[in-house]
């Protein structure tokens, strides 16, 4: 892991209120940039002299923040619910794409995935995908419905994706070969399955690699990763799920520390969030808890959004006291269409 500070870039694509300093180096609103045009506007600000730029201009775009089962939820008419319904919320996912030559990764393959291509900044991308080839490669934490069950969108009722590599663990590989509908996909060879040796960087691209991370899960299909991507500029962890942070067998604040941009589980606010449900049987960290961990950090020049939302968090009202609390101690809080330059 490198840990190169540097400022990274958020778009987003609706209005989002930030709560950070617009003037921040590392934070660039809407206001600031408006539509696609930040993307142009982050390349000249970071291209270097002939002779020392980089091959790509790799960007991570959030394609979604929220938990699993989505906004809204099946059966839930809570005013926040209700008020999704409007809205245009997506399952926690991210793209890691070159606007220019149109490469991309997808990371996490969700329910939500055929809206979510739609956020792949870039012509060549949209040229690449109606060639049903959109993905150099997918990579892939566990095997809870949030997290692969879009992997179907691309098989033969679907988009009839060519062969794409795979990312993944062991044990996710053996239950996508070993369980229908995807090992048909394994089979008719859309998806080339590539295990992933946890803490080992495995090149995805000349400037971007990615190294896996064991975290410890609810398993019963599969194990389940947090990835670190490693860009010509920045670095980026993308963990979506974990059950307890004290439950690792690495600290959090050190894992954070390494890194440029965190994206971390911040499934509930608190535990008063699930009344009539016993929280150990859906553990996650809690935002009050992550909160007081990493302040400092979250304080320092690097960012540390939190993703993958349960529908129940408060977080997700913008003029809410939770979601300015978590702004006024330096967290970002994810949504569909912000980029951040890797
Ligand atoms: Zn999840
Ligand atoms: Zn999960």
């Amino acid at each position: 892991m490198k840990s190169t500070r540097g400022p990274s870039c958020h778009e987003a694509a609706s209005p989002v209120t930030r709560g950070l300093d617009p003037a921040s180096p590392r934070t660039w609103t809407r206001r600031a940039f408006a539509g696609t045009a930040v993307c142009g506007a982050l390349g000249a600000r970071f291209r270097m002299l002939p002779g020392q730029a980089p091959a790509s201009e790799w960007l991570a775009v959030v394609l979604g923040s929220i938990q699993d089962g989505g906004l809204p939820q099946a059966g839930c008419y809570t005013e926040r619910c209700d008020r999704a319904r409007l809205d245009s919320h997506y399952v926690a996912s991210l793209g890691i794409v070159d606007p220019a030559s149109g490469s991309a990764f997808l990371v996490d393959a969700t329910p939500d995935l055929i809206r979510q291509m739609d956020l792949f900044p870039g012509a060549a991308f949209r040229a690449r995908a109606s060639a049903r080839q959109p993905f150099d490669g997918i990579l892939l934490t566990h095997a809870h419905i949030g997290h692969y069950l879009g992997l179907a969108l691309l098989g033969r009722e679907g988009l009839g994706m060519e062969p794409t590599p795979c990312y993944c663990s062991s044990r996710m590989a053996r239950f996508l070969t070993a369980n229908g509908p995807w090992s048909l996909m394994v089979d008719e060879g859309r998806l080339d399955l590539r295990v992933l040796e946890p803490e080992r960087p495995t090149r995805l691209a000349d400037d971007l690699s990615v190294t896996a991370l064991e975290v410890p899960h609810r398993d019963e299909y599969s194990d389940t990763l947090g990835f670190v991507f490693q860009g010509p500029r920045h670095s980026l962890l993308y963990l979506p799920d974990i059950d307890r942070w004290d439950q690792w067998d690495r600290r959090i604040e050190d894992v954070v520390a390494e890194v440029d941009i965190a994206f971390l589980d911040s499934t509930f606010y608190s535990a008063a969030e699930l009344p009539g449900r016993d929280q150990t049987e859906v553990p996650h960290p809690l935002i009050i808890d992550t909160m007081e961990r990493l302040e400092p950090l979250a304080r320092s020049d690097r960012s540390i959004v939190l993703t993958h939302l349960n529908s129940s968090n408060p977080v997700l009202d913008l003029d809410g006291p939770e979601r300015a609390a978590v702004l006024a101690a330096g967290f970002e809080v994810a949504r569909a269409g912000q980029i951040h330059a890797l």
